[in-house]
């Protein structure tokens, strides 16, 4: 990648006449020069796109591997959590909106090069770094740095999915776990909250799982928004055959938040239901969120039905946990060590 006066060249575009064709995600967002993409993060300079948001970073955090959410991924420890500016989405509901929606120039940011912020994270005594908090596809050059400048950390995505096959399996290369949401399950929910096409999301899951990366779902439910039976049932059902029921899924309760403070928190009863859902589909893996709960965050073995993770909160015992395996029957487990 060329670097020049500083300034980061983008992946994946195109020149077309006096302006260029950004083709990181789906928008295929045309950009002519002095402008910036959709997502705020490329900028046409006249002689190139820029990654316009490389190495600004917004957040840094050490936080429990839990919180992303992946329940089957190393369970009970910790990563290095990185967050940068922009998004390619732009959900009415998003909580992170100062980082993720104002306009490129105006989000609060510090510049940090790949190795310094592979050292921060090993100074911590982290070997797994997450990217989370805005959207990381659309900072891709600098993820594929970071990972380049310490090949052997463990590298967490936390996504919304909206990226191109091709970076999209280029990253997966280096991927070791990714969470996606899955913000709906109508088209039409996907344009009028998130401003994007749910089959985009689809078929990055399918890609992500077919490439053989550690994948968990996250499903926000939103009261009178994407929470009917119907969705979900349909949502359980390209899981399960589309992925596998041995995929995790987490249901978490919508609070009031950015343009939709007019709706009311997620009773704990729909997501409670919405588990169930997903057990008569078949899933093996549903869990619910934003929530304490006293079982329904555990996970049980499906051969035998023995608890074999307890959760409280961010609190993790693997009460009956041998490796990968059930210790009861011995029932090999989707979770990654
Ligand atoms: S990554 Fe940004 S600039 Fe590129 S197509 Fe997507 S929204 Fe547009
Ligand atoms: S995808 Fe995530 S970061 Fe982007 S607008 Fe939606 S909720 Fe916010």
């Amino acid at each position: 990648m060329a670097v020049i006066n500083e300034r980061v060249e983008a992946r994946y575009y195109e020149r077309s006449g006096d302006s260029y064709i950004c083709r990181l995600c789906p928008h295929n967002c045309r950009i002519s020069v002095g402008n910036y993409g959709r997502c705020g993060s490329r900028r046409a300079d006249e002689d190139m796109l820029v990654a316009y948001s490389y190495g600004k970073v917004s957040s840094l955090c050490v936080d429990p591997v839990e919180k992303k959410p992946l329940y089957h991924y190393r369970p009970g420890s910790r990563c290095f959590s990185v967050g940068g500016v922009g998004c390619n989405m732009s959900c009415k509901h998003c909580q992170n909106y100062a980082i993720s929606q104002l306009p490129s120039g105006k989000k609060r940011s510090t510049y940090k090069k790949p190795d310094e912020i592979v050292n921060l994270c090993r100074n911590e005594k982290q070997d797994a770094i997450a990217f989370t908090y805005n959207e990381p596809m659309i900072w891709f050059e600098y993820i594929m740095d970071v990972m380049k400048a310490d090949p052997e950390l463990q590298l967490i995505l936390v996504t919304n999915g909206l990226v191109s096959e091709e970076p999209l399996r280029e990253l997966c290369r280096v991927t070791d776990a990714m969470n996606i949401d899955i913000k709906g399950f109508t088209d039409e929910f996907y344009m009028k909250v998130c401003g994007a096409h749910l089959k985009d999301v689809l078929r990055s899951a399918e890609i992500v799982h077919g490439c053989g990366v550690h994948l968990e779902l996250t499903y926000l439910v939103i009261p009178g928004y994407n929470d009917s039976d119907g969705e979900i049932e349909e949502f359980c059902r390209w899981v399960r055959d589309s992925l596998s029921e041995d995929v995790p899924v987490h249901f978490t309760r919508f609070h009031p938040d950015n343009e939709m403070m007019d709706v009311q928190w997620t009773p704990v009863e729909t997501v409670m239901h919405c588990r169930d859902m997903a057990m008569e589909a078949g899933l093996n893996y549903a869990y619910v969120g934003n929530t304490l709960t006293d079982s329904a965050d555990d996970t049980y073995c499906p051969e035998c039905g023995a608890t074999v993770i307890k959760r409280l909160g961010y609190l993790v015992d693997p009460v009956s946990l041998d490796g990968d395996r059930c210790a009861a029957c011995r029932h090999r487990m989707n979770i990654r060590l």
